[in-house]
């Protein structure tokens, strides 16, 4: 869940085009039209990506007159089916996976069996990778993945990382060859395993 107080706003004037607001919006609100960023207001998420990468200090972050409250309705959805999904990513459902902004992994899910089909859906449902945009991204490929969704990243833009290989990915000949030298892969999944499939803590025992 996220609230949003900010909007960004371009200053016309000082626009040159250049486009790299647009292919840094992690929900894709803003597009350069007859050489000029445009802002969707009802799309921005005031994460103001766009605003720290203009070259030409274009865009500035407004405080909106009327916040929007962005959230997945987890409860409209089968919690069964969100638990399913999430525990098949490797991840607890009630986990945060977006730091900024409090995202759990159940509203990630939620989203997805909601119909999101890219990281930018999913963000401009859930507000999860409108902050920093570093940590959550791979929690929310693996979930598509979950889902049996591969995104492609927006044309031209350089909003999407490839999925870094968990721990249970990584080959046998690599867990051989650095076990005991500081790694300890094995533990580690018997630890996450346990915390992955660990009760739900809040109100939804499914
Ligand atoms: S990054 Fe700045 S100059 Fe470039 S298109 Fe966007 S607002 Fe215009
Ligand atoms: S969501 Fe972020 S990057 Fe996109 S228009 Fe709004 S402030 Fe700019």
């Amino acid at each position: 869940m996220k609230v949003v107080n900010l909007l960004a706003v371009v200053d016309q004037e000082k626009c040159r085009g250049c486009k790299t607001c647009e292919r840094v919006c992690p929900v894709l609100a803003i597009s350069v039209v007859d050489r000029k960023a445009v802002v969707d207001a009802d799309r921005c998420r005031g994460c103001a990506a766009c605003e720290q990468r203009c070259p030409e200090y274009a865009i500035t972050m407004a405080k909106r007159e009327q916040p929007i409250v962005v959230q997945v309705d987890v409860a409209g959805v089968d919690y069964a089916k969100i638990e399913e999904l999430c525990r098949k990513a490797k991840l607890h459902p009630e986990q945060i996976i977006c730091y900024c902004t409090a995202t759990r992994a159940e509203e990630v899910a939620a989203a997805i069996l909601q119909g999101a089909r890219s990281p930018e859906d999913v963000s401009f449902q859930t507000g999860a990778r409108t902050g920093c945009k570093v940590e959550c991204i791979q929690p929310i490929l693996r979930l598509l993945e979950a889902a049996g969704i591969e995104p492609s990243p927006p044309k031209g833009g350089w909003q999407w990382y490839g999925r870094t290989p968990t721990v249970w990915e990584i080959p046998e000949e690599v867990k051989k060859k650095y076990t005991g030298r500081g790694f300890y892969f094995d533990e580690d999944i018997k630890l996450f395993e346990r915390v992955i499939a660990a009760p739900l803590q809040g109100r939804r025992e499914s």
